[in-house]
């Protein structure tokens, strides 16, 4: 293994010499899987690592001392510039469909994983450098990220967890004092991702393309083991492992649908075993409601247009299926009995979908109790949402103020084009909560639990983004990372953040920043 030099400053620094000392307690059991399921290298060292961030909170959740992260020790290693001790540093080797074709080997291109912790509540998670350097799998990339992308996922994904979205997390951004040629040379960065796992749909299709059931074996067995445990002692723990993945990712992206995430590039690389959200590349959250907003420059069909999330979702699935059917037929111990469970299992997903999204939004409009017609009041809601532009975030969160005791409709009637279209769809919303009864302000307040009322919105990442890599000034960042972890609460003199983009700051496109 390459060890990364040090100059005499840093093996001496007062840090070291005072007996800090960074401790991971990894304890690595990805890497105790065949070798075809890795490469291992360490992360390639940068010229000048500088610490951006350490997100404190995360760090006590993994049993970290987040001063032991801040110091230069902690610094080298979260750069890549020095491996913690107990570290396995490997690139995992997967498979995936982007945008509908099949790409037979991806893999870690610019990630190392560092090794897996297990957290305070008992959860192993993946420490992973994400920047990090070449890998074998780098194609023709640098194995680099530029500082914005990395902001970028940090306040989103922390974002998401605030949201309690199931999400991969960030405990750290550094940058490297090195550049990174994209269109511009940009300013890079490496960011600490943390995960459930990095297990994909895609590591499935991997060893799937190569008829390698062995391994393809060996990595259900381990996702069961590591995601699903209830599944492992059950008759036909591979369906189980299949239904688990599929329910879980129905939730989640019911979760994305009730928030207006528009995640931009749901390949099945990007599509988490786990079922959390993975790779945070051009996504966005929608402003105006328009359910087929596109916002990734590359997404140019729409395929994964905000609307098309559940559908995306399926597909995804469904390689997973195909991908799992030689293991189902171990169980079915025929190929039309694979068939048979995997379609049956997939036929599950807009079910629990549909489930799973009505009654997010019978709690965004205050219901608590399931009644005939909540359905199409929702749906109402959304054509006049989409019909008058209304705001997605505001128009749920002023809905809390007029289902008060004080019934105050000013707000939300204000974001519609046509406050008319609002008053109309109101009387039947009104209507439908007198027949539930309750009391008002209790309702009000469940409703405020999970209507956010600051989501990072599209301009201020974007300000927030530019500042840091343009002028080094890292506040507007800081600023919007503790506006978005606080996302149910209004707070007084953050009234900025909860506010949609003024027309000349609208974001039409983003990127993927690779
Ligand atoms: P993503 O779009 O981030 O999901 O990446 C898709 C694939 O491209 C993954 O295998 C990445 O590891 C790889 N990749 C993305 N950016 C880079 C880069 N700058 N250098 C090397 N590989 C990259
Ligand atoms: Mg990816």
């Amino acid at each position: 293994m390459d060890l990364p030099t040090f100059s005499p400053a840093d093996l001496l620094s007062s840090e070291t010499l005072s007996g800090q000392h960074v401790r991971f307690s990894f304890g690595n059991t990805y890497a105790r899987l065949p070798e075809q399921f890795y490469v291992r290298l360490n992360p390639t060292p940068v010229a000048e690592p500088r610490l951006v961030k350490v997100n404190v909170e995360l760090a006590k959740k993994l049993k970290l001392n987040p001063d032991d992260l801040r110091s230069r020790e902690g610094v080298a290693i979260l750069a890549g510039n020095r491996v913690a001790e107990g570290a396995e540093p490997l690139a995992q080797v997967y498979a995936g469909h982007q945008f509908g074709s099949f790409v037979p080997q991806l893999g870690d291109g610019r990630t190392n994983l560092l090794g897996e912790v297990v957290g305070s509540d008992g959860m192993r998670y993946d420490v992973q450098l994400k920047g990090s350097g070449r890998t074998p799998f780098s194609r023709g990339g640098d194995g680099r990220a530029a500082l914005g992308p990395v902001l970028r996922e940090y306040i989103v994904s922390e974002a998401m967890a605030a949201l309690g979205v199931p999400t991969t997390r960030a405990l750290a951004a550094v940058t490297t004092g090195e550049r990174v040629l994209r269109d511009i040379a940009l300013p890079g960065a490496v960011l600490t991702r943390v995960a459930a796992s990095h297990l994909r749909v895609g590591t499935f299709q991997y060893f799937a393309a190569r008829g390698d059931v062995d391994n393809l074996r060996v990595l259900a067995n381990y996702a069961l083991a590591r995601h699903y445990c209830e599944a492992e002692h059950t008759e036909r723990p591979y369906h189980a492992l299949l239904q688990g993945v599929i329910a879980r990712q129905a939730k989640l992206i019911a979760q994305w649908m009730l928030l207006g995430f528009v995640h931009g590039v749901m390949n099945t690389d990007n599509t988490s075993i786990s079922g959390e959200t993975i790779d945070y590349g051009p996504c966005a959250f929608l402003e105006a409601y328009d359910p087929a907003k596109v916002f990734s420059s590359i997404d140019r069909g729409g395929r994964y247009a905000f609307d098309n999330q559940p559908h995306a979702a399926v597909w995804n699935l469904a390689r997973l299926a195909e991908a799992m059917l030689p293991l189902l037929a171990l169980e079915t111990r025929s190929e039309e009995g694979a068939i048979a469970v995997a379609n049956e299992s997939l036929a599950a997903f807009e079910p629990q979908f549909k489930t799973a999204r009505s009654a997010g939004l019978r709690g965004k409009l205050g219901l608590l109790t399931e009644r005939e017609g909540d359905e199409t009041l929702a749906e109402d809601l959304l054509q006049g949402m989409e019909d008058n532009e209304a705001d997605f975030t505001l128009t749920f969160r002023r809905l809390c103020d007029a289902a008060a005791e004080n019934k105050d409709d000013t707000g939300v009637r204000e974001l519609f084009a046509d406050p008319t279209a609002y008053d109309r769809w109101a009387v039947g919303w009104r209507r439908r909560l007198e027949a539930e009864g309750g009391d008002r302000q209790a309702r009000a307040a469940a409703m405020r639990g999970v209507n956010p009322v600051i989501i990072p919105r599209n301009h201020l990442v974007g300000e927030a983004l530019r500042a840091a890599s343009e002028r080094q000034d890292f506040q507007p960042f800081e600023d919007l990372l503790e506006a978005v972890s606080r996302p149910f609460e209004e707070r007084a003199g953050l009234e900025r953040y909860a506010m949609p983009a003024r027309p000349e700051e609208l974001v039409h496109a983003t990127f993927c920043g690779t």
